[in-house]
């Protein structure tokens, strides 16, 4: 098989050693003569699983005992809705606006209650991360977006909130290392660096819920953590596969040391943006996100050129998001050192080609 390194920013890059084992089971979990995905949800088998899966996760993540996790669907756009649902009550709710999946979570909640931007970093197109403020106690919640999927920015610093603190975290959970208890609720799509597509992780302090009646079942926190997101049909081969993700986070030190690695693999690219004469990164250096890293060339023809140029060589799922443009290179923890390190050889390679405006191939 080819060597390609995948900078996809979701569905994204998942450990090998964690496909190869979905590979060797597959036919037969356990020996039980099923694949995972033919497993009843309510066997001891599935049950085996989701149970091993949450206690991965609260150990990586030090979750603490008054908080509860859910395997739920939807994707993080699920919760824009469920958030406020399940939240505001009748109160306000707080936001601050640092980019596209903020400003998501924001028309959302607008239509269920009195959705407030607290502050926002829309002034200089979302470069920079404006101080999280303190926020007036009729709010019942402050709604931030740790990692900027789009834009590549992130908060590091968490502050001390009186009112609960909601975060979206799809794009940076198990790479960052925060504190779940500065944090009243987390939630994160699965497929950026957990595993697939189809679970959406969410983590919730246990008084913030249930007090809403009569949510529709399906959107009530309350009833999922009743019955241990097996009110219906989870879905299962996704927890299976997250859960492997976690056994291997866990085998390769944990979370710190994923950030540490991600600190080193995001160095090594901007440290060769901020030399190079021909990329350069947009995001002020104090805000930069380890995950998530858009750069240009200045040039639409140039980055086109470079696009192509890269996938040739193996290096995929390059191009930034459309309403950005440029490239962004996502470095998920499954992301190996090693391909940053051809990446930035291979972008040096380029840049020497490149003269005057034009290419010299
Ligand atoms: C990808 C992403 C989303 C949307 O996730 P879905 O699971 O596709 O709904 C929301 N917020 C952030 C920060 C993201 O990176």
């Amino acid at each position: 098989m080819e060597q390609i390194y995948n900078f996809s920013a979701g569905p994204a890059v998942l450990p090998q050693p964690v496909l190869k084992q979905v590979q060797e089971e597959l036919l037969s979990y356990k020996g039980s003569g099923m694949s995972v995905m033919e497993l009843s949800h309510r066997s001891e088998w599935f049950e085996e699983i989701l149970a091993g899966a949450e206690v991965l996760l609260r150990e990586l993540m030090g979750i603490p005992d008054n908080y509860k996790v859910l395997f739920l669907q939807g994707g993080a756009s699920l919760q824009f809705t469920m958030v406020p649902l399940n939240l505001a009550h009748s109160k306000k709710a707080a936001f601050v606006n640092t980019g596209s999946w903020s400003q998501k979570a924001i028309q959302e909640a607008q239509k269920l209650t009195e959705a407030v931007v607290v502050a926002s970093s829309e002034d200089q197109n979302f470069h920079y991360l404006p101080e999280i403020p303190e926020v007036p106690k009729d709010a019942s919640y402050l709604h931030i977006t740790t990692n900027n999927t789009i834009e590549g920015t992130a908060f590091f610093d968490i502050p001390q909130s009186e009112i609960p603190l909601v975060a979206d975290m799809s794009s940076n959970i198990l790479s960052n290392d925060y504190r779940v208890e500065d944090f009243g609720l987390i939630y994160a799509g699965a497929q950026k660096n957990i595993g697939p597509a189809g679970l959406t992780i969410v983590i919730v302090r246990e008084d913030l819920i249930g007090q809403v009646p009569d949510l529709p079942v399906m959107l009530d926190y309350a009833v999922q953590a009743k019955n241990h997101s097996l009110y219906n049909t989870p879905p299962t081969f996704a927890i299976y596969v997250a859960k492997l993700v976690l056994e291997w986070i866990k085998s390769e030190g944990g979370v710190a040391e994923m950030e540490r690695r991600n600190r080193e693999k995001a160095a090594l690219l901007y440290t060769y943006l901020d030399q190079s004469k021909i990329f350069s990164s947009s995001v002020e250096p104090a805000f930069r996100s380890l995950t998530n890293i858009p750069f240009h060339t200045g040039s639409e023809q140039l980055d086109a050129l470079f696009l192509q140029e890269a996938k040739r060589q193996g290096f995929i799922n390059l191009k930034g998001h459309r309403s950005v443009g440029g490239m962004r290179a996502s470095l998920y923890n499954a992301f190996p050192i090693l391909g940053v390190e051809e990446f930035v050889h291979f972008m040096e390679g380029f840049a020497v080609k490149y003269k005057g405006g034009k290419i010299y191939v």
